[in-house]
């Protein structure tokens, strides 16, 4: 911003300054008062026409101020010389919770592509080259406001043709914070585990990474928000040893390109798809793969998408050049743990992963994992915000400081600090020590970073999570009066919904259903209708209850859902199923009285999953609800006409209790029925989300009025959503979506904190 407002300043022969400020950048100019009136015209005007690139402009304030009166000469008018960008105002010293955005992390920009590319530019091959548009920014930032002095490139001065471009107001690199040259910057070198012992350095040390991958071995690289692995995407084997040393046997692995015609041949890519692989903030989009792609059959395990990428880093884009074919580029860490940033400490693990490492020497400050994203209904849609789109600024302003810390799998901390709201980066699954830490650590830096050190504390109601026990422990070892409030998982998924399309101050009819959530009346929730405010919801309805089968081990073994819902439905023919050896299924059945119940619609989805597929176990969780969908989408795209089959039915009744209930035995009835007959996978899976779809729309149906939003891990599901979607264009009421804040349990922070800002002002 503030190099804008210097040239502007400039052209019109104004004197004064420009300063960022916690509240935003600042500026004061003096002169001629049409020019000054041409000022602010003309700023507003290029504000208006998106310059910079990447300024978020929330409100514009003005003031101006008499030549001869006292207000000028406190503000030191008198004094303006030639116009100046003047060193930021400190938080601390202006005591100011920070209302300025902390600026996201860009990729490499057309402008410095061609530089890096051009063998007559001085930083020709140079993998740190970065301007005012691009190149990183939240993960080396210390404190804000943002500048040079304190992001972690302060540890370079720069030299004297930079500091010349820095201070030329006609130049790109004109106050560009992380700008540096081969002079100056940042050293690149590659070596067995990262440590400077018999490193390559500079550009050979691309094209020995580059041999690296040929050779289908591991390559370790530090990119910008941590370690990443990447292998050639294309090889069975170096797919194979990735997963193998990563631990990660399936789950699906993101694939970078070099440009967006390698992305064509590799998948189907949509406009929209198209528009966000080549945004600043350059996440991963996961895209239908085409049939015929030269992927290892090993990065995708069976689904039918792919996650793809273009280059992020000048670094990705150096060796992409290098090697011009599909990488598997993925988080450098054990599955399970948080990404790997700092390489002091690390390298033993950078060692056992990799067979060699890209490392360099700018520090990562704050680390953060590659986004995620789907389009959906032509809506891009978060699964997972990271790198380039948080910390993401959420709509659910409060003036009272609250830090909500999600539940316990894809945690992400939301915070509140009077002046902004934000959601932050995706931290992982609590299930690890190391995820744990990293939990900790990052809720206090980013309190830190917006200055919230003693706020409102928002967690989930399971008692058991982590992060609701550590809320507890910050409540009882404080010596600081600190408060929590813990809100119900379903209410946090439909109010995140709820701050997606800014209805907070709306009734709705949330859907929320997800993997499984602690329920209120004892039993696990994951398929809830609810009547939902801000504040306060009533469940009014929910899939029919089944018991989980051994608890939690349904997760990896779908097939003791497929049973239990299977014998509910056909009685004990469901033991000749050969769902699992019938001594196996009569034990379970016997003992199901000890099973909790649940009303989850993915477990529901694993149990139909199992059941049409045939799968005994699960890699990860989900992963059977995934296949299913990934068998509904190749029905799909066979251009399978809908009136071609009939949807599966769902029965909705009225409980005694009062509740609606979505009754899936007719559903798992023509399952099973089908199944008997051969029927083809795809098409019992798109007879399967039709029938969900529908129900849904029939249940809401009951409430005429009400928005509906649909939000939890479930709605992940681009054919369950563009069903809907559609059943929606045609209804008069507005159906929210699911959009950029996650629809999974990565969003629940964004609705924890708009519940407690909601019940601070009751
Ligand atoms: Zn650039
Ligand atoms: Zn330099």
């Amino acid at each position: 911003m503030r190099p804008t407002l210097a040239r502007l300043a400039e052209e019109l022969c104004l004197s004064g300054y420009a300063v960022n400020s916690p509240r935003g950048a600042e500026c004061v100019v003096a002169g001629d008062a049409s020019a000054v009136a041409a000022f602010e015209s003309r700023l507003r005007e290029l504000l208006r026409n998106g310059i910079p690139v990447g300024a978020v402009v929330e409100a514009i304030e003005s003031q101006s101020f008499d030549p001869q009166g006292h207000a000028y000469r406190e503000q030191g008018g008198d004094q303006l010389g030639e116009f100046t960008i003047r060193s930021s105002v400190i938080p601390e010293a202006d005591g100011a919770s920070l209302s300025a955005k902390v600026p996201p992390d860009a990729v490499v920009c057309d402008h410095c592509l061609r530089e890096l590319r051009d063998p007559r530019d001085r930083r020709h091959h140079y993998a740190f080259l970065s301007c005012i548009a691009c190149g990183p920014r939240y993960s080396i930032v210390d404190a804000m406001p943002y500048e040079r002095g304190r992001t972690t490139m302060r540890e370079f001065p720069l030299c004297p043709r930079c500091a010349e471009e820095f201070d030329s107001t006609t130049n790109r690199r004109f106050h560009a914070e992380t700008t540096a040259c081969p002079a100056c910057g940042p050293q690149l070198w590659l070596s067995r585990d990262g440590s400077r012992a018999d490193a390559i350095y500079g550009h050979d040390a691309v094209r020995q990474a580059a041999t690296v991958i040929r050779n289908e071995q591991v390559l370790a690289l530090k990119g910008l928000g941590g370690y990443q692995l990447l292998v050639a995407a294309r090889s069975d084997r170096a797919v194979g040893e990735l997963r193998r040393r990563k631990r990660r046997p399936a789950k699906p692995l993101a694939v970078m390109v070099r440009t967006a015609a390698d992305a064509a041949a590799l998948a189907t890519v949509s406009d929209v798809e198209l528009r966000w692989l080549h945004a600043p903030s350059g996440p991963i989009v996961i895209c239908d793969a085409l049939a015929n792609h030269s992927l290892s059959r090993g990065v995708s395990c069976g689904l039918h998408t792919v996650g793809l990428m273009l280059p992020t880093t000048p670094l990705h884009v150096l060796l992409l050049d290098e090697l011009d074919m599909p990488l598997v580029c993925t988080s450098c860490n054990l599955d399970g743990e948080p990404i790997l940033f700092e390489g002091n400490g690390s390298r033993s693990a950078l060692a056992a992963l990799a067979d060699n490492c890209i490392e360099h020497n700018r520090p990562i400050r704050r680390p953060v994992d590659d986004s995620v994203l789907r389009v959906m209904a032509g809506r891009p849609v978060g699964i997972r915000i990271g790198r380039g789109l948080a910390p993401a600024s959420i709509a659910a302003p409060t003036s009272v400081p609250i830090i909500a810390v999600g539940a316990h799998q894809k945690v992400a901390v939301a915070i509140a600090n009077g002046a902004q709201t934000v959601l932050g980066p995706h931290i992982g699954d609590m299930g690890s020590t190391a995820t744990r830490r990293r939990f900790v650590e990052q809720q206090r830096e980013l309190a830190d970073l917006y200055g919230t050190p003693e706020a409102l504390l928002v967690a989930d109601e399971h008692p058991d999570y982590f992060t609701t026990a550590w809320t507890r422990s910050r409540v009882e070892d404080s010596t600081k009066p600190v408060s929590a409030m813990m809100v119900q998982h379903h209410h946090a998924h439909v109010v995140s919904g709820m701050v997606e399309h800014g209805w907070l101050d709306r009734q709705v009819l949330g859907i929320a259903f997800d993997g499984v959530g602690w329920g209120r009346d004892g039993t696990l929730w994951g398929g809830e209708l609810l009547l939902a405010t801000a504040a306060e919801f009533d469940r009014v309805g929910s899939l029919r209850p089944f018991r989980q089968l051994g608890g939690e081990q349904v997760v990896r073994e779908p097939w003791r859902v497929a049973l239990a819902l299977a014998h509910e439905v056909i009685g004990d023919e469901a033991m000749r199923l050969g769902l699992a050896p019938a001594s196996d299924c009569e034990l379970l059945l016997r003992a199901s009285g000890l099973s909790p119940w649940t009303t989850s619609v993915g477990r529901l989805f694993d149990g139909v999953a199992a059941l049409a597929l045939g799968i005994h176990r699960a890699e990860f969780e989900g992963q059977p609800a995934m296949l299913l969908e990934s068998s509904t989408a190749r029905c799909d795209l066979q251009g399978a006409a809908k009136s071609d089959r009939a949807a599966y039915r769902f029965d909705i009744g009225i409980r005694a209790d009062g509740m609606l209930e979505l009754d899936w035995r007719p559903a798992v009835q023509q399952v099973i029925a089908d199944v008997a007959i051969d029927a083809s996978p795809a098409s019992i899976g798109a007879r399967f989300h039709d029938a969900l779809a529908l129900a849904v729309f029939k249940a809401a149906a009951h409430w005429p009025t009400l928005p509906v939003v649909l939000s939890g891990g479930v709605f992940q599901n681009r054919c369950l959503v563009e069903r809907l979607a559609s059943a929606a264009a045609d209804d008069e009421r507005p159906w929210g979506l699911p959009g950029i804040i996650p629809p999974n349990d990565g969003g629940l922070a964004a609705g924890q904190i708009a519940i407690a800002a909601a019940r601070a002002v009751q």
